[in-house]
């Protein structure tokens, strides 16, 4: 089947089945012809929220289909690709965050959302990339656990004045392995290019952003901007789409490696696949899902 017939039959299939599908935006880019929200997790998040589909299919990584089921109790959420995991998520569960928690009493919980239904129901709040100054700013308390990753725990400690993230040693693999020599090397090949640096960097390579943000953030500041170029210190699915949408401007991205592999498993073919049988369910158990919705629900009113 070629691309055309599958878009097609997804449509049709969607329009009939009262489904749709939200697409991050490392995901494959022919994967937005078929979506009706892309975006970043906070984004889709609340479209998981909002929306009055039955079926919700969610090309992402498996822990982004968890919270949208957990947002939608009531609705079907289907995962195209079931092994479609996240390593910063697996970087730590529940017995390590207890552990955690142990070593650190009587501190609220952050936790990126970027992680487990069970490791966000032992949490206080989650966040985002996007909210997570906010989220930590709206606890108004001197210190905060920050789980699972110590790059983006660090970025918000080092936005906030009197506020000590204490944070676990997680990280992305696929951030946290961009060096600063990297940036030199761009830098070198186009000094006039801005810097967008995503707070999953590690320290040393926020520290050469122009602007540091999440996937949103720095979509959004390069469409307003009237600069022409800009190094893009993140995945390499969000500089597809600047280039796709902002055809005059040019985008470097930092380095070849710079892909999440998992996120690109899921092609047009899967989505047909979950859509015709209902496949690849997620489904969270009650009491995890209670609890995880709590520090959900509290994000997402800031
Ligand atoms: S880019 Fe990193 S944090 Fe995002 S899904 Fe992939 S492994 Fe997880």
């Amino acid at each position: 089947m070629d691309k055309r017939e599958l878009v097609e039959k997804i449509n049709k299939l969607k329009k009939e089945k009262n489904a749709i599908v939200l697409a991050h935006t490392y995901q494959n880019i022919e994967i937005d012809e078929v979506a009706d929200f892309s975006g970043d997790s906070l984004f889709l998040s609340r479209q998981a929220a909002k929306t009055d589909a039955d079926i919700i299919v969610f090309a992402g990584v498996y822990f982004m289909a968890e919270t949208a089921k957990i947002l939608s109790p009531e609705k079907t959420v289907l995962l195209p690709v079931l092994s479609a995991g996240c390593a910063m998520a697996d970087k730590i569960n529940v017995d390590q965050l207890r552990k955690f928690k142990s070593q650190h009493p009587n501190i609220p919980v952050v936790c990126y959302v970027n992680s487990t239904a069970a490791v966000k129901a032992e949490s206080d709040i989650c966040c985002t990339s996007a909210n997570a100054v906010d989220v930590v700013k709206s606890l108004n308390v001197p210190e905060v656990l920050f789980v699972p990753d110590k790059h983006l725990g660090a970025y918000v400690e080092s936005m906030l004045d009197g506020v000590k993230v204490i944070t676990y040693p997680g990280f992305c693999p696929v951030h946290h392995e961009i060096a600063v020599s990297d940036i030199v090397k761009q830098k070198a090949l186009y000094p006039n290019a801005k810097v967008m640096v995503h707070p999953e960097c590690s320290d040393e390579v926020v520290k050469m952003a122009d602007f540091t943000g999440s996937t949103t953030g720095i979509i959004k500041t390069v469409k307003e901007s009237n600069d022409k170029e800009f190094i893009i210190v993140t995945e390499k699915g969000v500089v597809e789409r600047l280039q796709r949408d902002c055809p005059n401007k040019k985008f470097v991205l930092i380095n070849e490696k710079a892909v999440c592999n998992t996120m690109k498993l899921i092609r047009l073919e899967d989505i047909l696949h979950v859509l015709q049988t209902g496949e690849n369910e997620i489904n969270i158990a009650k009491d995890i899902a209670q609890k995880a919705i709590t520090a959900i629900d509290k994000m997402l009113k800031i």
